[in-house]
C-alpha cells in the first residue's frame, strides 16, 4: 500500500498526537519534528507516549514514519559553536528517533554560509562522520535532503550530496530525502521528465540511498531556486507530475510526506489541504469525502468553464504575474487558489460549504477533470 501523509505535530500527547492527527488525514505514514523545528528545547521522551502512539499507527494501518532534525542544525558552519552544538544535537536526535522505532531522520545538509561550497562539503562530510561515530548503538540513518539552492545552502545538486556522501568513511547509514519542491526549484525537471530526473538520481547517487520523499508543488517555476511550497496541483509542478512521482513504479516502498502550507484568508483559521490532497494521490476521494463531493467538484468545474477559465493554466498565468510584473502584484496580491476561491464565492456556487470545504474542492478542481475518474 501507498505509503502517504503530512508532516504532523508531536507536542501535546507527543506520538498519540502525531497518529490521530495523521488518522484524521487519512494517512498510510507521517513525519514529526520531536519539537519545534526552529530551536533545541526538547520535552523529556518519557513524556511522549511512544508505546501508545506506536499502538494507535499500527491500528491505523501505518508502518513507517519519518523524523525531520530541525532547521537550526548546520554542520556547515565555520562558528565551532554552531557546529559542535549541531552534531551534539542531532546525535539526541537521532537516540530520539531510534526511541520511536524510526529508521530515517531527515536532515538539511547544511549551509555554507560567508565561506564556499568546497568548504560546506567538507564541512558537513567531517560533521556527519562525527555524529555517525557517537551513534553506534542506533541503528537509524540520516536522509540528506535535496535543496533548492536558496543562499548558501549545500546540497543543491544530486553532485553536491555524492560529494558530501563520499568524504563520509562509513557512509552506509547516510541516505536520500527528495523533495520535488527543491529539486524542480533547483533547475531538476520534475514537472517534464521525472524519469530523466529518477535515471541522473541513480547515476550520480544510487537509487537504493533513497528512502524519503517529500511531496510539495512549488510556487516558482523550474530552476528559480526559491524553495516555497505550495498544495499540490496549485503550483509549476502541478497534479499529474507529482501524481506520476507518488505512483512511479521505483520509489513504491518509501513513504511520501507532504510539507505543503495551511490555506485560508486568516492566518489564525487556515486549515491544511492534506486529507483532499492524500485521498487525491490515493484515489479515495469518494471514500474519505462522501458522494457529494464529486458533484460539488464537478460544478465547480462547470462554473470555471462557463467563465472561460481553465484553472490550472489561469494558477500559472497568475504565479507569472506576481513574479514579473511588481505593479499588477502590488494592486492585487493575492495568490492563484486565493483567486479561484474568491471568483467561486462570489458567484456563490457552493453556498454551504466554509472556506475549507471549498478551499478542498478547489485542490480537487486543480487536480483535473481526469482526476474526477479516481474518486
Ligand atoms: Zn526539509
Amino acid at each position: 500500500m501507498l505509503k502517504i501523509g503530512s508532516h504532523v505535530s508531536f507536542s501535546d500527547k507527543g506520538l498519540v498526537s502525531a497518529a490521530n492527527e495523521a488518522a484524521s488525514y487519512g494517512s498510510t505514514s507521517f513525519m514529526i519534528y520531536t519539537g519545534a523545528p526552529q530551536n533545541t528545547r526538547r520535552k523529556p521522551m518519557e513524556t511522549m507516549n511512544i508505546e501508545e502512539g506506536l499502538k494507535l499507527m499500527e491500528q491505523n494501518g501505518v508502518s513507517e514514519i519519518v523524523v525531520h532534525a530541525p532547521y537550526i542544525v548546520n554542520l556547515g558552519s565555520y562558528k565551532n559553536h554552531t557546529y559542535e552544538l549541531g552534531v551534539s544535537f542531532l546525535q539526541e536526535e537521532i537516540r530520539r528517533t531510534h526511541a520511536i522505532g524510526t529508521k530515517q531522520i531527515v536532515l538539511h545538509p547544511g549551509a555554507f554560509t560567508d565561506k564556499d561550497v568546497e568548504y560546506g562539503i567538507e564541512r558537513i562530510a567531517a560533521g556527519l562522520t562525527e555524529v555517525l561515530s557517537g551513534v553506534a548503538e542506533t541503528d537509524v540513518n540520516i536522509a540528506l535532503e535535496t535543496m533548492a539552492g536558496k543562499g548558501t545552502e549545500v546540497g543543491r545538486s544530486f553532485e553536491e550530496i555524492a560529494r558530501i556522501i563520499e568524504k563520509v568513511p562509513n557512509n552506509e547509514r547516510l541516505t536520500i530525502c527528495m523533495d520535488t519542491c527543491h529539486i524542480h526549484d533547483a533547475g531538476y525537471d520534475v514537472a517534464g521528465d521525472f524519469d530523466g530526473v529518477l535515471k541522473k538520481f541513480d547515476d550520480v547517487i544510487g537509487l537504493d540511498r533513497l528512502a524519503v520523499m517529500h511531496i510539495n508543488d512549488s510556487k516558482n517555476p523550474v530552476g528559480a531556486g526559491k524553495d516555497r511550497h505550495t498544495p499540490i496541483g496549485s503550483g509549476w509542478i502541478g497534479f499529474d507530475a507529482i501524481d506520476k512521482v507518488v505512483n512511479h513504479s521505483s520509489l513504491s516502498h518509501l513513504p511520501f510526506i507532504l510539507e505543503t502550507p495551511w490555506i485560508g484568508k486568516d492566518v489564525k483559521t487556515q486549515r491544511p489541504m492534506y486529507e483532499i490532497e492524500i485521498a487525491l494521490l490515493r484515489g479515495n476521494v469518494g471514500e474519505r469525502f462522501g458522494a457529494g463531493f464529486a458533484e460539488d467538484v464537478e460544478k465547480l468545474h462547470a462554473f470555471f468553464a462557463k467563465r472561460d477559465i481553465d484553472p490550472r493554466a489561469f494558477t500559472l498565468d497568475v504565479w507569472s504575474v506576481l513574479k514579473n510584473d511588481a505593479k499588477a502584484k502590488k494592486a492585487d496580491p493575492r495568490e492563484p487558489l486565493e483567486r479561484l476561491y474568491d471568483l467561486a464565492l462570489e458567484a456563490s456556487v457552493l453556498p454551504n460549504a466554509s472556506e475549507e470545504d471549498l478551499n478542498k474542492r478547489l485542490i480537487a478542481v486543480l487536480a483535473g477533470k481526469e482526476a474526477l475518474a479516481r474518486f
